[in-house]
């Protein structure tokens, strides 16, 4: 009997070393298609840190992986990064893997999760939604996405394949993973990472001066049924900073940088 359960738990240490060898090689795969601004690169040390809650599988069973740092600094706030919710905004990667890597660089201030390949399935198929044809962003469970979604996309979008809203609220995979990610991290501000429209787009607290950054204007855009910012800023209060990257990147990773020091500073010292 004893020798039964050694076998056993043998067994099952080796398939959790196989899972996570497994994951360590998809967060590689994935990741490596986006440009490195690292000389010493080293995605795989990145990769055999990521994790996956459980149920964060796409549509198509892909894992949708994460990296958690926590901050050094007093009164640390928690910061929740998405790149790629949809799958097709190249740039989005890029930026969310550079933040990604610069995090294993730095003793941040603040504590920050980063969900890299928020769509896998988008990423695998070049397309802005999952593999079951749904637009992420709009399919979070906001209060009036039964009355409203479905509506908004025939009128306002004339039915954009790119824009469907899904079959009910928060009913996709990827979406139920997002929101499990916010009940439990609680972040106190959280990034969506997207091209091309080239804004800073905030759903939050009025602030009395906008921190100044030069590569990218300030916006405001607005929310929509089934949307991001309007789950979390509208109905939670949790700001919301949508980036908006043009479809080219910068010369160089300054303004990356850059955005990632102002949003710090901007949620330890201006959001209290
Ligand atoms: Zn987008």
């Amino acid at each position: 009997m004893h020798r039964l359960l050694c076998l056993l738990l043998l067994l099952n240490s080796s398939f959790a070393a196989a899972d996570a060898l497994s994951l360590k090689q998809t967060c590689v795969k994935y990741l490596q298609s986006y440009k490195s601004y690292f000389k010493d690169e080293n995605l795989e040390k990145v990769c055999s840190e990521v994790k996956v809650n459980d149920g964060c599988q796409s549509a198509d069973g892909e894992p949708i992986f994460h990296s958690d740092f926590s901050g050094k600094a007093e009164g640390a706030k928690k910061i929740l990064v998405m790149s790629l919710i949809h799958g097709d905004e190249k740039q989005a990667g890029e930026l969310g893997r550079f933040w990604l890597e610069r995090l294993h660089k730095l003793d941040p201030r603040n504590s920050w999760r980063i969900i890299p390949i928020a769509n896998p399935d988008g990423v695998k198929n070049t397309t802005r939604t999952n593999a079951n044809g749904v637009d992420l962003n709009r399919n979070f469970p906001t209060v009036d996405w039964s009355t409203d979604a479905v509506k908004y996309w025939e009128k306002d979008t004339r039915k954009s394949p790119r824009k469907f809203p899904g079959y009910s609220p928060g009913g996709e995979p990827e979406t139920k993973c997002f929101v499990k990610h916010i009940e439990e991290y609680k972040p106190d501000f959280v990034i969506s990472i997207h091209t091309p429209l080239n804004v800073l787009d905030f759903d939050g607290p009025k602030l009395k001066t906008k921190p100044k950054y030069e590569y990218i204007p300030w916006k405001s855009l607005g929310n929509f049924p089934g949307s991001l910012g309007r789950y979390l800023w509208v109905e939670r209060s949790t700001p919301v900073l949508t980036t908006e990257l043009k479809n080219s990147l910068p010369i160089n990773e300054k303004p990356f940088e850059q955005l990632q020091d102002l949003i710090g500073t901007l949620v330890k010292t201006d959001l209290k």
